[in-house]
């Protein structure tokens, strides 16, 4: 509650830097929000199936990514056998720039919706411009970025949203049916709760209650 009222701090006595005001709203949201999605719908699947095969998962989690990944990788390292549940991720050290050189450097096959992957401009270059690396042929040193999505996870995740504001947009795009699934549907259940229905997940209602409250989120 300290966060959601702006008031938590750290050791220093500062306002701490996860201090979300902005964000109490959603306590009076109609509909639900946890943090569990992720365990229902990748974590638990593939614990039973690591339970049913007695086979180990090698993921590909970067230490980038998170504070959270990063603390567990300086902790257990790329392969934390110690653990509980015993894992390799043995792309923890690699940066997402890693991933799009390799890929750009191997000719190697990617999702379609990533677009393709360029240098990215300098500052000062103009779009279309060719770059140092281009004409040289030499890509050492170069930062890569993608002209498509720039990551990608459920199709209709709202984690992140904020960071990726044209993401429903882009899924009206590319896939109009999806979409329509995503954003239509949906009723209220006897806890007057919004919750998805077997003709869409009822988006539109979610989404125009953020933009109600300051968060607006095109579709
Ligand atoms: S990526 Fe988003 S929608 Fe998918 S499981 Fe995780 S939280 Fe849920």
């Amino acid at each position: 509650m300290a966060k959601l009222n702006g008031t938590a701090v750290d050791k220093n006595g500062d306002k701490s830097k996860y201090n979300i005001p902005q964000y109490k709203f959603l306590l009076d949201a109609p509909f639900r929000i946890s943090h569990k999605c992720c365990d229902y719908m990748k974590k638990k699947p593939a614990k039973q199936y690591e339970k049913e095969t007695g086979r180990l998962p090698i993921v590909a989690t970067m230490a980038e990514e998170s504070n959270l990944r990063l603390q567990k990788w300086l902790k257990h390292g790329c392969n934390a056998f110690d653990l509980k549940r015993p894992m390799s991720a043995p792309m923890s050290f690699w940066s997402e720039n890693d991933v799009l050189e390799y890929l750009f450097k191997y000719e190697l096959d990617y999702a379609e919706c990533y677009g393709k992957i360029i240098p990215k401009l300098d500052k000062e270059q103009i779009e279309g411009q060719i770059t140092i690396y281009e004409a040289t042929n030499d890509y050492r040193g170069c930062q890569f970025c993608t002209t498509g999505c720039k990551r990608t996870g459920c199709i209709f995740c709202l984690f992140g949203i904020l960071q990726d504001k044209d993401r429903i947009i882009k899924l009206e795009k590319e896939d109009k049916r999806l979409a329509d699934y995503v954003l239509n549907g949906g009723e209220y259940d006897n806890e007057g709760m919004w919750i998805p229905t077997n003709k869409g997940l009822g988006y539109i209602k979610i989404l125009d209650f953020l933009k109600e409250n300051g968060l607006d989120i095109p579709y």
